[in-house]
């Protein structure tokens, strides 16, 4: 125990997501009879202005120098109550909290003895933050520029939004041009605006900007450094340039599903099977609406090569021109919402996620059909209609007065019949069987991970979620930064998103990105690890388990260093080295031992210890 430790114990009521199932005043007479404590209260919100208060009045009044809090999880308030000692003039680092809530009073059923676990809970607290030391954070000083990976619509938004702002930004695009999918369509839902006018306006503002740089057909091959000092390598025409920058955005975009992988659609088989993404394009690549319909099947991949481009490395064989269609048909969820289909080499599961946009790329483009070929039925074939967004509802309920037919049922297959194609379904709410002759079946192909999702994950020690997208580091509360300081998330990269969700969250991003940009510093927290030389024989591998390239051999100690600006503190070093050499500060072994003592009612740490051993 550090020497005189006085203890102040505050145990949150949490309006009655404690106090319901815990009896705080109970709780509260046990922790003040705890070895150390030197006052022990509750109160209905600890993280409110009083209970801040009243912590901070009992370290004068009773000169504490350790603080248990015992409430919600750390994730939510231990910064409030950091701030609030600091303030009363504490280390930040003397705190320690007990989760009563959702380690306790949230978790267990009716009858579970909560009071008693959250009495073992603060006791253990109690015991850790006897040993905790004062630690020092650093300031560093950072580059006031940002690099952002990928120039579709999220892209560029964020580029343009950091570079309004006053900072420097570099776009790194792999293709010859800007503007990712959106560029290739013809209208968006559900405003019916030409995309090209949309791409067209980004574009331009982004290429006139003087604060922004294009790099197109470049790669990112080498990301080093942390928050506010990142180096980002990147290759072009196999020449490397070095760009520095203080914040990364990732807007890396998707790739749509491959509907190969589904053969009894017919897809790559019967030229009259083509997918949303080659229609879209089809509409695009028309100079004027009277001429005729070329459709190219395969156009869904294939980035952001132009149109010409994609139109004259297409054969004759995978062409089909609509003239005075009779019947065309839309099949929904292809790809999405769909257990059965696997990874096709992005790595991501199952595809069970659903994409979001086909419900209206379908109604989109089902509409556009009707305008063009009026005498043309159009059945579209379902599982469910999620018109979800601002005017989504209103746009789906326009198609179907327009005399779409929609007919619930999944296809199972799609045979040749003549010069059409037969569709074979069962109606679901009918019950019965059903077949549709067509002379253009349209694939609603869902949204997936790039192939090289893990490549790009690997450069940035970026998560991926177990359906592939890069993920964000807590879904409600920061959607859009990463488990990396300074990586943030836009667009599709993250989850399949329509063009408004991509453009808000492209400016989150800028926004979120600029506030270490605008800060000119970032404070580095301190509870990072730390090596003792003397156990360190230097055998590396912490260094091979660090997700952060925290770790390195010193070239003339031999023994391993950290580099306490890119450490996170994750703890991966500390339970690999074989010879207890690496701890992190805030759980040493003395600390964390010292809680599991008081946790299993060993006498001492000494026997925690050697029942750990034992294990
Ligand atoms: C068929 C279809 C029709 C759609 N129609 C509509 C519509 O009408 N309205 C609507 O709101 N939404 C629509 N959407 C959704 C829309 O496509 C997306 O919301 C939008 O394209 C997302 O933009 P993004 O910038 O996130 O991704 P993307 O458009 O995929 O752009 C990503 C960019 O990053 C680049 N890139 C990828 N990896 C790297 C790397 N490692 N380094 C550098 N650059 C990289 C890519 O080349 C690309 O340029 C449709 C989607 C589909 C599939």
């Amino acid at each position: 125990m550090t020497n005189a430790a006085r203890v102040g114990v505050y145990i949150c009521h949490c309006g009655i997501n404690i106090a319901a199932t815990v009896d705080v005043p109970a709780v509260t007479e046990y922790a003040a009879r705890l070895p150390g404590v030197v006052v022990a209260r509750n109160y209905a919100y600890m993280c409110s202005d009083p209970g801040q208060a009243m912590i901070q009045k009992d370290i004068a009044e009773h000169n504490l120098n350790r603080i248990v809090v015992a409430s919600c999880s750390p994730r939510m308030h231990e910064p409030t109550f950091r701030a609030a000692i600091a303030e009363a003039g504490l280390n930040p680092y003397c705190l320690e909290m007990a989760n009563i809530r959702e380690q306790c009073s949230w978790v267990h059923p009716v009858g579970y003895p909560t009071t008693w676990k959250s009495m073992q809970l603060v006791e253990a607290a109690v015991a850790k933050v006897t040993r905790l030391e004062p630690l020092q954070t650093r300031q560093v000083s950072i580059t006031p520029t940002a690099v952002i990976l990928g120039g579709g619509i999220a892209g560029m938004q964020a580029a343009l939004d950091l570079a309004d702002a006053g900072f420097h930004a570099t776009l790194v695009e792999r293709e010859s041009n800007l503007g990712g999918h959106a560029a290739r369509f013809y209208r968006t839902f559900p405003t019916q605006e030409l995309a090209g006018v949309l791409v067209q306006d980004l574009l331009e503002r982004v290429n006139q900007h003087p604060r922004i740089r294009v790099m197109i057909e470049t790669e990112v091959t080498d990301v080093s450094g942390y928050v506010g000092n990142f180096r980002v390598k990147v290759r072009r025409n196999e020449e490397f340039t070095e760009i520095p920058a203080g914040a990364i955005i990732v807007a890396t975009g998707f790739e749509t599903f491959d509907p190969h992988l589904k053969p009894e659609l017919g897809y790559g088989r019967y030229p009259q099977v083509v997918t949303t993404m080659d229609f879209e394009h089809a509409f695009a690549g028309r100079e004027d609406s009277k001429q005729p319909l070329v459709v190219h099947e395969g156009s869904q991949q294939g980035g952001n090569a132009s149109l010409a481009e994609a139109n004259d490395t297409r054969m004759d064989h995978q062409r089909i021109q609509i003239e005075n269609p009779k019947s065309i048909v839309f099949i929904q969820c292809v790809g999405s919402r769909d257990q059965s289909v696997g990874c096709g080499g992005n790595g991501s599961s199952a595809h069970s996620y659903c994409s979001r946009v086909c419900c209206m790329v379908t109604a989109k483009q089902a509409r556009l059909v009707r305008e063009t070929f009026p005498d043309a039925r159009v059945t579209v074939f379902y599982m469910d209609v999620r018109a979800f967004g601002k005017g989504f509802e209103e746009f789906y309920d326009q198609a179907r007065q327009d005399g779409i037919l929609y007919r619930r049922g999944n296809p199972s297959e799609i045979i040749k019949r003549g010069n059409s194609v037969l569709v074979r379904a069962e109606d679901t709410l009918l019950g019965e069987p059903v077949e549709v002759e067509a002379d253009l079946v349209v694939l609603a192909v869902g949204m997936r991970p790039r192939p090289d999702s893990e490549a790009v994950a690997q450069l940035l020690k970026l998560s991926r979620s177990s359906d592939g997208f890069f993920m964000e580091a807590h879904p409600k509360l920061r959607p859009v930064d990463t488990s990396m300081a300074g990586v943030f998330l836009a667009g599709c990269c993250q989850a399949p998103k329509d063009i408004a969700d991509s453009i808000s969250q492209a400016r989150a991003a800028a926004s979120a990105a600029m506030i270490p940009l605008m800060r000119g510093q970032v404070q580095v927290d301190a509870a990072t690890s730390f090596i003792d030389e003397e156990l360190c024989s230097g055998c590396g591998q912490c260094a091979e388990i660090c997700n952060f390239s925290a770790l390195s051999l010193h070239p003339l100690r031999g023994k391993m260093t950290v580099n306490a600006v890119l450490c996170q503190g994750c703890g991966s070093c500390a339970a690999t080295c074989p010879s207890k050499a690496i701890m992190v500060h805030q759980f040493t072994l003395d600390q964390v031992l010292a809680q599991m003592a008081a946790l299993s009612g060993w006498d001492d740490v000494s026997v925690a210890l050697e029942k750990v051993e034992t294990v």
